[in-house]
């Protein structure tokens, strides 16, 4: 089955509401095995919800519209998917009667404008909302099938679990699993990864694709299978494939952060910080997790020294790791130092430097700094030095 979703409201055009039903919808589609084909935002009018819809329905069997059911004039989707199907709004009394019945339950009275809500496209089949008073609906042609559910995203997914889903499974027959497993990895550059599984990537059962997250990168396998035991088995063999290419370069399941975390944990080890610049990447970084800072002694945050090339701020991040494990007593000290001015290029040299009980280790880059992102890059060089300590590999 194909799939479109259609997010209905002008304030989601104006920015001031962020499209999360949509999202929710799509990964929740595609769990179920359906295929998402497009996802599309329009604003409250009536004339451009029913050309959506109809455009929809043009490439997909299953559309699904959220938003617009509430009481005021500026709620049109009833209108529009009536418009959409050529049909007439008929009114149900048990409709009425259901949001007569919420209201009465809430101690509230009932406006006139509700009665808006007890309309729905003719034949349409209503959905009863349990959490809200907008009722949904379902409306079938030859071209397909529209489910409208309201907009209030607990509602809406109250709703899309207690009755699209059963709906999709008991009468449209859609049994198929889609399985969704995300690796993580560091130390590699995202085309490097890309050459590196370029099989995986263009195989179409399980899928392969990377996203880069601030300097790290997520592999999202995703495999359909009939039953979750052949998904899991499809996700299986791929995640053994890209293990044994990215080798430690994939921190699997956990993030960076996560990793290091676990790791400091296990082994009891406690960590002071400097950091050479007030953006502080390394606390950052760290921060990324609940219990990343459990292990964290201390942190020297010192903007002030300007070393002009990488081996002066190689020599204070060597320092500036010695002062902070010292001034903590901790076993750790994690250091970051960048040079004062970047190359011709806009490339600044960084230095990140471990230090422990009998010894050092350190790492130079050159990244541009002029985007803040490129602070993201500082704190996953510094963490992974840090893990592949941590993990005992030699250098
Ligand atoms: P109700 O009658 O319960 O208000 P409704 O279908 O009329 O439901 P809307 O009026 O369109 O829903 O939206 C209600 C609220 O739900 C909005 O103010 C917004 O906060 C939220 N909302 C609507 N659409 C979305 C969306 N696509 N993603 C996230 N939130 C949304």
């Amino acid at each position: 089955m194909d799939a479109e979703i259609i997010a209905i409201g002008s304030e989601l055009l104006l920015g001031a509401t962020i499209d999360t039903n949509s999202a929710y919808l799509a990964g929740h589609l595609a769990a179920a095995g359906v295929n998402l084909f497009r996802t599309s935002v329009v604003g409250d009018n009536v004339g451009r919800i029913a050309a959506t819809i109809s455009e929809s329905l043009g490439r997909a069997d299953l559309v699904i519209c959220t938003g617009g059911l509430g009481p005021t004039l500026d709620d049109v989707t009833r209108e529009a998917v009536a418009l959409a199907f050529d049909r007439d709004l008929e009114f149900r009394q048990e409709l009425l009667d259901q949001v007569a019945a919420r209201f009465a339950a809430m101690n509230r009275p009932m406006s006139e404008s509700n009665r808006r809500q007890a309309y729905v496209p003719a034949r349409a089949r209503a959905i009863e909302n349990l959490r809200g008073t907008a009722p949904a609906f379902i409306v079938e042609d030859v071209r397909g099938t529209v489910i409208v559910l309201p907009g209030v995203p607990y509602e809406m997914r109250f709703l899309f679990e207690s009755v699209v889903l059963p709906y999709l499974r008991d009468e449209r027959g859609v049994t198929d699993v889609i399985l969704v497993k995300t690796l993580h990895a560091v130390g590699l550059g995202e085309s490097v990864i890309g050459e590196l599984i370029a099989d995986l990537m263009v195989a179409s059962n399980p899928t392969v694709g990377i996203s880069a997250k601030h300097a790290r990168y997520e592999l999202r396998i995703g495999a359909r299978a009939s039953s979750p035991v052949e998904a899991h088995s499809l996700v299986a063999a791929a995640e053994a494939t890209i293990r044994e290419r990215l080798g430690d370069h994939l921190t699997g399941d956990e993030t960076l952060a996560e990793a290091v975390s676990r790791l400091l944990t296990s082994s009891q080890q406690t960590l002071s910080l400097y950091e050479g610049t007030s953006v502080a990447p390394i606390y950052r970084a760290l921060s990324a997790t609940t219990v990343g800072l459990d292990y964290v002694r201390g942190v020297i945050i010192h903007p002030l020294d300007r070393p002009t090339d990488e081996y002066a701020a190689a020599a204070l991040a060597h320092a500036g790791a010695i002062s902070a494990a010292d001034r903590w007593r901790s076993d750790l000290g994690l250091a970051v130092q960048s040079a004062s001015t970047p190359d011709e290029r806009g490339f600044t040299a960084v230095s990140v430097a471990l230090c422990f009980p009998n010894g050092s280790r350190h790492a130079t880059r050159h990244y541009d700094l002029r985007q803040p992102e490129g602070w993201d890059f500082v704190g996953t060089l510094a963490l992974d030095l840090l893990r592949r300590y941590l993990m005992g590999e030699t250098e």
